[in-house]
């Protein structure tokens, strides 16, 4: 009699409550994960880092073109779970599923990470090896992106948008756009023609004037030299 008992428990209850568990656990759980793509911007060696300058740059460098291929990838998922949906045996369970896993708003994720020096000891020797840490993140939709990146098209895509809105224009005058502007324009004054190769009176005038509400981006910019820049500020 205990040899029967024994007999159904190892090969009947037992199996039934491990596989009614497991169809729970399968019904429980859901099957869907949103396909949010993470893009990591390395910003070590910079103090206060603005994502939104980040993303900018981003949007300016490869336009829409990664983004929209993230999208139709996301959209690809979005089709395929709704076929899983209509062949799956628990439509209404999985449809909420589903609809619970959407995110949409957060679709896009960006992190910042630094590169940090980190040091092991190995024999009385200190031996550095790099790690990297994260620092930040910031989520947002599609719609959020796509927007930037309309606003920059606006602009030329010639500036983030927090340098083309900012009041100091003329702290925007680096070194290097200056030398941009320079090498463009050949070292020559886009007024008069005269050739400034040493870059001895050689100015970079804005076209429009800072002070009525000319941008430092290199539409605005030009060479001229100091007669011809003298002689525009005269009017
Ligand atoms: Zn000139």
């Amino acid at each position: 009699m205990e040899t029967l008992w024994v007999c159904l428990w190892v090969f009947v209850f037992v199996p039934l409550i491990i596989s009614i568990l497991s169809f729970l656990v399968v019904l429980i759980r859901s099957p869907f994960k949103f396909p949010y793509r993470e893009i990591t911007f390395d910003v070590s060696g910079t103090k206060k880092p603005k994502i939104e300058d980040y993303i900018d740059r981003l949007l300016i460098n490869n336009k829409m073109n990664a983004i929209d291929r993230h999208k139709s990838e996301m959209l690809a998922w979005e089709k395929g779970c709704l076929e899983d949906i209509k062949k799956s045996v628990y439509k209404k369970r999985r449809n909420d599923q589903f609809i619970a896993s959407l995110d949409w708003e957060h679709a896009f994720i960006f992190i910042f990470t630094r590169n940090k020096t980190r040091y092991k000891q190995v024999n009385y020797v200190r031996y550095p090896y790099t790690v990297v840490e994260e620092i930040g993140r910031f989520s947002c939709s599609y719609k959020y992106l796509k927007d930037r990146f309309n606003k920059l098209n606006e602009i030329g895509f010639e500036a983030v948008l927090s340098e083309y809105h900012s009041k100091s224009q003329r702290s925007l005058m680096t070194k290097e756009l200056r030398e941009q502007i320079a090498f463009r324009d050949n070292f020559t004054c886009q007024i008069c023609g005269k050739y400034m190769p040493d870059g001895v009176g050689l100015h970079i005038d804005h076209i429009i004037p800072v002070s009525k509400g000319g941008k430092s981006v290199p539409s605005n910019l030009r060479v001229l030299c100091s007669k011809c820049n003298g002689r525009k500020s005269d009017h």
